[in-house]
């Protein structure tokens, strides 16, 4: 019956490349992944970054013009 308390599926600890590291439920006891909510694109804001180097495109073209 002390099979019972020790289910196979429990807690797991969530290791991503970022460093950030969580815990789900899993039958794993330790899983490693290379993104995780905190890292990724979609979560980070990338798409800010993309649209932060526009502008820095219109600027320079701003400046060549004043050249
Ligand atoms: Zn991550």
């Amino acid at each position: 019956m002390k099979e019972g308390i020790h289910p196979k599926y429990g807690k797991s600890v969530v290791r991503c490349a970022c460093g950030e590291t969580f815990e789900t439920g899993a039958t794993k006891e330790a899983i490693n992944v290379d993104v995780c909510s905190k890292c990724h694109p979609f979560y980070t804001g990338r798409q800010k970054l993309v649209d932060t180097g526009g502008r820095v495109d219109k600027f320079r073209r701003r400046m060549e013009r004043k050249d």
